[in-house]
């Protein structure tokens, strides 16, 4: 039995091709050609004025939070449930990450629980569209401006999700992007920050060039200390390839996730991933939460999977649990969800077969239900 990965990228002879041209020719007068491509690229696609390429997401979050900033003693709004970067570049800068409970059905942040938390430290609130599922910015953005708050949107899972027409990322005051080994669309270790602000951008250009001004004459000649979060060329020129790609890259994931919906169409009290009305999931991850009528018993599950040779991943921890922050027992969604959830493979080349042989393990494996 082969091995099914929960992700790998989709590397064709094209990004090959491109990167070895990169590597030929990529240097000196033209070391940044691809990176500029690639942005030009990313930019035309999610729609939004600036688009600068990072080292890593966490490095874009890093930037922006400062560009905004933040500062000890301010506080940052987000979700419980959540990937470790969003919070972690927060405590970076000093402030304290304040995590609030989700929705049952998106997993992303209760819009309700965000208003409450608001205090006079409050400065942002970052939107993260776990796993593709996007938030809900129409409510995230009244409240924002209602408080006089900066709306982050960290889409690292969320390239190809659509909010009534927009694109996820393109909707706060910035948007963050990951392009690691695991995500959509990647450059291996990779990141992307992208605004309409020209004033943020610029900010954010400078700080990622060690605080020099993109426009200053005055050889290494600095305006303020800031930080080193740059792309290579050679990632670019591979991120260039797979944004030639993006819709064939997107569609996929798509197409994965519809299939293990038909496969799961028959099994009882489980949610997967939703798309609400007037939205288009991005599908990164797809994700299944059984119900309380199964004894489900997450960890057996992932003892399952590797039995059959099968990449298992736990649903995100909430982030309120680690031993870096204080538990906050006013989320009880997050902390009942958190352990009835697995996440499924979903690589672009995953075969209906292998698709198939997962959901056979979950359904041999879940068949007792509670009495
Ligand atoms: C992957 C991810 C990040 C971090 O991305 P890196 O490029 O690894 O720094 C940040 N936020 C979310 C929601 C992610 O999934």
């Amino acid at each position: 039995m082969n091995k099914i990965h929960y992700s790998k990228p989709s590397i064709t002879s094209l990004e090959v091709e491109y990167a070895t041209r990169a590597a030929q020719i990529g240097w000196g007068e033209r070391c940044y050609d691809c990176i500029t491509d690639f942005e030009e690229k990313f930019k035309q696609h999610l729609g939004v004025k600036y688009a600068h390429a990072t080292s890593s997401c966490t490095g874009a979050l890093h930037m922006g939070y400062a560009a905004i900033g933040i500062k000890p003693g301010d506080e940052v709004i987000l979700g419980d449930i959540n990937w470790l970067a969003c919070a972690a570049a927060i405590t970076y800068l000093g402030a304290k990450p304040v995590f609030v409970d989700v929705l049952p059905d998106t997993w992303c942040l209760d819009p309700i629980q965000v208003e409450a938390a608001i205090t006079p430290q409050t400065k942002a609130i970052v939107a993260v569209h776990l796993y593709g599922n996007l938030c809900e910015m129409n409510k995230l953005q009244v409240i924002a401006a209602g408080h006089n708050l900066v709306l982050v949107e960290d889409a690292a899972e969320a390239i190809g999700a659509v909010y009534h027409g927009k694109r996820a990322g393109s909707i706060g005051n910035f948007g963050v992007f990951s392009f690691h080994g695991t995500k959509t669309l990647t450059t291996g270790e990779g990141g992307m920050f992208v605004t309409n602000n020209g004033e943020l951008y610029e900010k954010v250009v400078t700080l990622n060039n060690h605080g020099r001004p993109p426009q200053t004459s005055t050889q290494f000649w600095a305006e303020m200390i800031g930080y080193k979060y740059r792309m290579a060329n050679v990632q670019a020129a591979i991120g260039c390839a797979q944004m030639e790609r993006i819709e064939e890259l997107i569609a996929k994931k798509r197409e994965v996730f519809l299939e293990y919906q038909r496969l799961f169409a028959d099994m009882p009290d489980i949610t997967m991933n939703p798309e609400p009305a007037g939205t288009v999931n991005g599908h990164w991850m797809p994700a299944i939460l059984f119900g309380k009528s199964y004894n489900f018993d997450r960890e057996k599950l992932l003892t399952k999977f590797k039995e059959n040779n099968i990449d298992g991943r736990c649903f995100f921890w909430p982030l309120s649990w680690l031993p870096m922050f204080d538990r906050v027992e006013t989320n009880p969604v997050a902390y009942d969800i958190t352990e009835r959830a697995v996440n499924l493979p979903s690589y672009h080349d995953i075969t209906e077969e292998e698709q198939k042989r997962v959901c056979d393990v979950i359904k041999s494996f879940i068949c007792h239900k509670k009495h």
